[in-house]
């Protein structure tokens, strides 16, 4: 199919031709990325908007529980939903831990849902930029909320604030000593914190670990860009769905307010500007790979400074003099 075609579908919220979208933006070959950025240049100019937010919580915590009983809310009330997953631990395991259609069973039916589980790929690089790409698409494809879940391994959740305009942090409840497990990183990047499982009898455990959580936003440092009540922490069940619609509100508040505030757009610009330098300088460290010789004088480099016998900055100028011989 042309890649123009392709584009047209994409655009009238075709479902198939936006996974098919994704599967190129994913692929390797460098014939298919050459297409792939013309899809995404094509489609650039769509002017769509979705709510971007990222999800994040460790591994039963109930995020597909969660994205499966949101989304349908959402979906519900007339909204159309894409799911992505960012699992760098998809690559080294063999198997997925997220975005594993058969978790979110009735979503994946929904013709106003799409869902996307994380491709297999060696890096959280390689991740990164088939989500952001993915996003774009899911974007142009007319679908207005977005969710890109991760689960909480190495540097996954802050890539994916990086790609998101809002970030909800998923937590059990729990005694006190869980609290001090939850990354301060984390917290920083957390808009909300969703302590899920508030029902039968873990609802009471649920609230103090609420308060906890509450009491420990608190302590971090304001936000300029943000109402003086947030981050905010609050209670949900995804399994009897109540608390979600409250979810919804706060995200729904917080992004009005971001918009009317200008930071909504500023954010975003900034985080283009990020990924742009980022592709640069990926765009530049596989052009220098490309050649044997200065592949392996890379190779020499990056053990000589690894083995303390250079300096990363002198070692670094000798490869950035290649650059203007060339
Ligand atoms: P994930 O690994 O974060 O995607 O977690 P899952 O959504 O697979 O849920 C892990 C387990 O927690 C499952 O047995 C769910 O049924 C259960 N679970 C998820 N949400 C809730 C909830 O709101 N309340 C209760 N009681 N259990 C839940």
């Amino acid at each position: 199919m042309e890649i123009a075609d392709l584009a047209t579908r994409v655009a009238a919220g075709d479902r198939r031709a936006l996974a098919r979208a994704i599967t190129l933006v994913e692929s390797g070959r460098a014939d298919h990325r050459a297409q792939a950025l013309d899809l995404i240049a094509q489609l650039a100019v769509s002017g769509a908007e979705a709510l971007r937010i990222g999800l994040s919580g460790t591994p039963g915590v109930g995020k597909s529980t969660f994205i499966e009983s949101f989304g349908l809310m959402l979906t519900g009330a007339g909204l159309r939903v894409a799911v992505l997953a960012v699992d760098p631990s998809s690559a080294r395991t063999g198997g997925s831990i997220l975005g594993d259609k058969t978790r979110m069973e009735h979503l994946s039916r929904d013709p106003q849902a799409f869902i996307r589980p994380s491709p297999a790929q060696s890096h959280l690089g390689g991740v990164a930029r088939r989500t952001r790409e993915a996003i774009a698409l899911c974007e142009a494809a007319g679908y207005d909320v977005i969710l890109i879940e991760t689960v909480g391994v190495g540097q996954s959740e802050t890539v994916v604030a990086e790609m998101s305009d809002l970030f909800v942090l998923l937590l059990a409840p729990a005694g006190g000593d869980e609290l001090q497990g939850v990354k301060r990183g984390i917290m920083e990047i957390a808009d909300l914190i969703v302590v899920n499982k508030a029902d039968g009898d873990l609802r009471d455990t649920a609230r103090r670990t609420c308060a906890d959580y509450a009491g420990a936003l608190r302590l971090l440092r304001k936000r300029p860009e943000d109402p003086e009540d947030f981050p905010k922490a609050m209670m949900a069940s995804a399994l009897d769905r109540t608390g979600l619609d409250t979810v919804w509100q706060e995200v729904q508040a917080l992004a009005a307010w971001r918009r009317s505030h200008g930071h909504f757009a500023r954010r975003r610009a900034e985080q283009a500007r990020h990924w742009f330098e980022e592709e640069v300088r990926q765009g530049l460290l596989a052009r220098l790979r490309e050649e044997p010789a200065a592949r392996d004088r890379m190779q020499e480099l990056g053990d000589a400074v690894a083995q303390g016998t250079a300096a990363p900055g002198p070692a670094a100028r000798e490869v950035l003099s290649w650059l203007r011989q060339g």
